[in-house]
């Protein structure tokens, strides 16, 4: 049995940037589950929270708590300034051209289902087509799939190569004067694939279709900047970007969202009511009716703030090294098929080793204090394109370090060598 050995962590030859030392900031990560030091794999299913969040949260309940806008009293005052500063720390995270063009919504889902069902059934008619990829999270199919349904219109799928990476060729051939509108990941989360999603965009707006980019998954691994995507809309969701659950964001052109129909209706999102009309406010305000999530809002804000004190440039960095120190070192193990092998991917190690159960993989992993999910990862077309319903899906972040990935590679050759 040849047992991978360890290699200095490379997060030392960044000075600038070290895992062992950002890793003080998760408390969680001193957790021991079943005995063990938890090393937590799951990444992309949802991101740890630093200590700083935690406080953030804490602070506002203690000092801040009150309902925004409405009350005009010191901590309404204060609950507001902290809320607004969130979504301006979103629009400078997503170099959006202003704040007004930041919602703060439940989250990724969320925010598609609000696209379809406002811009969607309003310029979505019989025979137009909708363009996604085979790479898409449920949530980026369902919602377009009911809008079609509803509609008449057509849902096209653009297929990926063998690597998993979308097939440009095939992608320009499903373009035309139907297309209304094109939808589709930049990072997908069941194989880690990096879509050219700039020339993507481009190529859809030649055609005259709208953009929505799910960047659920990119958020966490990468610079993203909306204006040099050119996406019309962008979404996310702050519980993959090490915020709070329940907390998201949708990012829109602000002509675009302004001349949306309203989605929700309620307080807040109005300018006037009467019996027999009711003007709107402009956005953001207009799609965010009721009582949000103001203290998540602010945690998102604090976790956006600790992001980029580490900086963006060392994480991707430092995870691609990550990234590609497990590929290798699961390449190695005899009978394990990486699926997803695109030269373009972040954060995610999805596998299947022949003659072993994906659920028995993950309980022996997690017997090893090991977190990785297994399963269809909400993405079962791309799955099934491989000829799978499920794979163990390991996923990083600038936490996690060699050991971990030595770690999981050691349970794994002893299941495979039948020790375990
Ligand atoms: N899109 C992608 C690519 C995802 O990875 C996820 C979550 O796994 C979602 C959408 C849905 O995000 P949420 O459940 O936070 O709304």
């Amino acid at each position: 049995e040849v047992l991978p050995e360890a290699i200095p962590d490379s997060g030392s030859s960044h000075p600038a940037f070290d895992a062992y030392v950002v890793r003080r900031d998760f408390p969680i990560l001193q957790e021991q589950v079943n005995g063990r030091p938890l090393i937590w794999l799951d990444n992309a299913a949802t991101t740890q929270k630093p200590q700083a969040v935690i406080d953030r949260l804490t602070y506002f309940y203690q000092h801040e708590n009150s309902n925004i806008h409405r009350a005009a009293h010191e901590l309404a005052a204060r609950a507001t300034d902290a809320y607004e500063a969130a979504r301006d720390k979103v629009a400078r995270f997503l170099h959006a051209s202003s704040s007004d063009e930041i919602i703060f919504l439940r989250g990724t889902t969320e925010a598609i289902n609000l696209v379809a069902q406002s811009w969607g059934r309003r310029h979505i008619g019989p025979g137009d087509e909708i363009v996604i990829t085979w790479l898409e999270h449920h949530a980026n199919i369902v919602p377009w799939q009911l809008l079609a349904a509803e509609k008449g219109a057509r849902l096209r799928v653009a297929p990926v190569d063998d690597r998993g990476q979308v097939r440009l060729d095939e992608y320009e051939k499903l373009l035309g004067p139907r297309t209304r509108l094109v939808a589709f990941s930049q990072v997908s989360n069941a194989l880690g694939t990096i879509t050219p999603a700039r020339e993507m965009v481009a190529m859809a707006h030649r055609y005259g279709a709208r953009v929505l980019v799910d960047g659920a998954q990119a958020v966490s691994h990468m610079r993203v900047d909306v204006q040099e995507l050119d996406a019309d809309w962008y979404v996310f969701s702050g519980h993959k970007v090490f915020g709070p659950t329940g907390i998201g964001v949708l990012y829109g052109k602000l002509d675009l969202l302004n001349a949306m129909p309203v989605w929700q209706g309620g307080g807040n999102m109005i300018q006037d009511v009467t019996f027999e009309r009711t003007i709107y406010q402009a956005a953001p305000a207009r799609f965010e009716a009721g009582t949000g999530n103001i203290a998540d809002a602010v945690g998102l804000g604090a976790a956006l703030d600790y992001v980029e004190k580490i900086g963006m440039e060392n994480i991707s960095r430092y995870e691609h090294e990550l990234l590609v120190y497990a590929t290798e070192k699961l390449s190695a193990i005899p009978g394990l098929r990486l699926i997803g092998t695109a030269p373009e991917k972040a954060g995610v190690l999805s596998f299947v080793i022949d003659g072993f159960r994906n659920e028995d993989i993950g309980d022996a992993l997690n017997r090893e204090g090991i977190a990785v999910r297994t399963g269809h990862h909400c993405a079962q077309p791309i799955l099934r394109r491989f000829g799978l319903e499920s794979t163990v899906r390991p996923s990083l972040a600038f936490y996690n370090t060699c050991e971990d990935i030595d770690a999981l590679v050691a349970t794994l050759w002893r299941i495979r060598t039948g020790r375990y």
